[in-house]
């Protein structure tokens, strides 16, 4: 609102400066802003509804045939001359408007000011085609005068037009940093000087000066202030214009006048093209500064994606690997030199899947050339340490270059899983088979003699018990392996108490087996699984005890030399645990050398240490000096 009433009131002055000054030369006036502030004024209520706009045009008809009247203008040529002087800014404003092809109205491009100029030339000829300069009458057709006309009227658009349309409409914030006072100061200073060296003398031979304040000025100001500069310029300009030495004359095509007049275009709009420049390069450089950070962060991202996976990714060209991630170096567990090619084979130790040397050529046919998602076994390493690798490959674009992007997949651990699964599998069945064929036997006794029917009763139920046995640990194993842990506040005796008195009914080999218990401590640990681990250990004293012995089996607790811990330990009085095997019989499936009088599956103790380590515990064997094994392990005291 501000700015619309100051512009307004510019514009009620502009008619009569224009007119007022109309005494140069008879025929054309000295300073002309009509046209420019006319066409700043209809930037300001373009975007008002019709009714609102066609008000504001009105009354900027009345303003001009009014301030005509006033200054003795016979009626017809006021009126007409009011219409035609408010058709100039409009054809102007609707042209750059169009030209600029975007909303807004200070210029951004080089292209703007160009419109800006194209579209103050172009209304400025359509008003003096129609006669609607002061003192040119349609039969001066075509003249001089016209041509001076237009340009003045063009100029004083244009250069009003640019710098109101930069001090008022500008609403990107400025790229550029703003200049130092020192150059704001010697910038107004030798402003000044050059303009008045300009004026000095009318035949302008030091007129050239002018283009020093404005490379000056556009090479260090803001936007802004080159508009600022160039209002200066103008104003000092116009000023000195009032001065009657000042005045030039009007001789020639193009005189001195109009000359000052194209000075004047031409510096201000050099001096705001360079700033308009410089603000763009400005701009970019700020976009590219915030690519460049931008695409630093999502390569840190992307790289600490890479460096926390499992798996190895490398991304290999001809002339050899191009990025790689820290899995990748520990999967090949040698480091990867970048960008030069290597003979993977022999750097690695690659092998096929049987142990034999894998070639390049093999690998490089299906890593290089192969499909995507074309998968490759390899063995990396030997003995102990020996990994099995899933290598697939699949064709990427790094950068502008064509690559093939690995993935290295660890299978060590589910191989053996497979492994361990089948072996596992065919044990069962195995151990399944054994006691049905004693079950099978037996009754096929029945049947072919009914009179043996109790002693074959009893054995075949042990066969079905020998197989209960096999299912439930490969049960307990299966839940174990899966399972989660709940633990909760347990009383050691309550639960040992609890598995003595199921035991004390179920002894058949062995005569019923004698308990000592000594449990005072409380432990924290899951109930189900704490009562399993027990009752394995208790299983394991009763059963390697050699036949015709009563087990005698110790369980008693006490605090671990760790605080926070209690220690449990179960001590029978059997064969012991084989010599050197004290660690092995916790290994899966692995059964001492005491299996062929014992029947069982190796996996009991492999699942009570599995418990224990669930609760954080630690699990050990050793066999007591004076016969018999002592199982122990700590769990987490309540
Ligand atoms: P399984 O009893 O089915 O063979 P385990 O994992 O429970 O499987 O035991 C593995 C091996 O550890 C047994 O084969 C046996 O040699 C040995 N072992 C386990 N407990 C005892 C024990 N209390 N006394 C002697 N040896 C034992």
């Amino acid at each position: 609102m501000g700015r619309l009433g100051f512009v307004g009131c510019c514009y009620l002055l502009a008619p009569w400066m224009g007119l007022d000054s109309f005494t140069v030369d008879p025929r054309i006036a000295e300073v002309w802003p009509l046209g420019g502030v006319g066409f700043v004024l209809l930037t300001l209520v373009w975007d008002l509804d019709r009714p609102s706009l066609l008000g504001v045009l009105g009354a900027m008809v009345v303003v001009v045939t009014v301030t005509a009247l006033a200054l003795g203008q016979p009626p017809s040529y006021a009126v007409w001359f009011g219409v035609v002087a408010v058709l100039q800014p409009l054809a102007m404003a609707a042209a750059y408007r169009r030209g600029r092809g975007a909303p807004g109205w200070s210029p951004r491009h080089a292209a703007d000011v160009g419109t800006l100029l194209a579209a103050a030339v172009v209304s400025s000829l359509l008003v003096g085609l129609l006669g609607g300069y002061p003192g040119l009458a349609l039969t001066d057709l075509p003249s001089k005068v016209l041509l001076w006309w237009v340009l003045r009227n063009a100029v004083f658009s244009f250069v009003g037009g640019l710098i109101l349309c930069v001090l008022l409409h500008r609403e990107e914030p400025e790229a550029l940093a703003p200049s130092a006072w020192f150059h704001r100061v010697g910038l107004a200073a030798v402003a000044a000087l050059c303009v008045v060296g300009t004026y000095h003398d009318p035949s302008l031979p030091l007129s050239w000066l002018l283009i020093v304040p404005s490379v000056w000025g556009g090479m260090t100001l803001t936007v802004r202030g080159t508009a600022w500069l160039t209002l200066y310029v103008a104003l000092v300009a116009a000023g000195m214009t009032y001065l009657p030495q000042n005045q030039f004359g009007y001789a020639g095509l193009l005189p001195a006048a109009s000359i000052v007049d194209l000075l004047v275009v031409a510096s201000s709009a050099f001096a705001l093209l360079l700033a308009l420049m410089r603000d763009q390069r400005a701009r970019l450089i700020e976009q590219l500064d915030a690519r460049g950070r931008e695409s630093e962060a999502q390569r840190g991202l992307l790289e600490a994606v890479l460096d926390a996976m499992e798996e190895g990714v490398l991304v290999v060209g001809p002339e050899g690997v191009r990025r790689h991630n820290s899995a990748s170096r520990q999967l090949l567990g040698r480091p990867v030199p970048l960008d030069h090619d290597i003979a993977w084979s022999e750097t690695y130790g690659l092998q096929t899947l049987d142990g034999q040397p894998l070639t390049d050529d093999v690998l490089r046919r299906v890593l290089y050339e192969g499909e995507d998602g074309d998968r490759l076994e390899v063995r990396v390493g030997r003995g102990a340490d020996a990994r099995l690798l899933e290598v697939s490959a699949q064709s990427v674009q790094h950068g502008t270059r064509a690559s093939r992007l690995l993935l290295l997949h660890d299978v060590t651990a589910q191989r053996a899983r497979v492994r361990e699964l089948s072996s596992f599998a065919s044990m069962v069945a195995h151990d399944l088979r054994g006691p049905l064929t004693v079950l099978d036997g037996w009754l096929e006794v029945v049947e072919d003699d009914p009179g043996q029917g109790e002693a074959a009763l009893a054995r075949a139920r042990d066969a079905s018990q020998r197989m209960r046995q096999v299912i439930e640990d490969w049960l307990n194993y299966a839940v174990v392996q899966e399972g989660r842990l709940h633990p909760e506040v347990v009383a050691l005796d309550e639960v040992v108490g609890g598995l003595v008195e199921s035991r004390r009914s179920a002894g058949l080999d062995h005569d019923e087996p004698r308990f000592e218990l000594d449990l005072a401590h409380r432990v924290r640990a899951d109930p189900g699984l704490l009562r399993q681990l027990l009752d394995n250990l208790v299983d394991n004293a009763v059963k390697y005890t050699a036949p015709g012995e009563v087990p005698v089996v110790t369980l008693r607790s006490h605090e671990d030399d760790e605080p926070g811990w209690v220690r449990v330990e179960v001590v029978d009085r059997g064969i012991g645990v084989p010599e050197g095997e004290e660690e092995r019989i916790f290994e899966e499936f692995h059964r001492g050398p005491a299996e062929g009088r014992s029947q069982g599956t190796g996996l009991g103790l492999a699942l009570t240490r599995r418990i224990v380590a669930m609760h954080g515990g630690q699990m050990t064997a050793r066999r007591n000096p004076g016969g018999g094994s002592t199982f122990a392990f700590t769990v987490p005291a309540a």
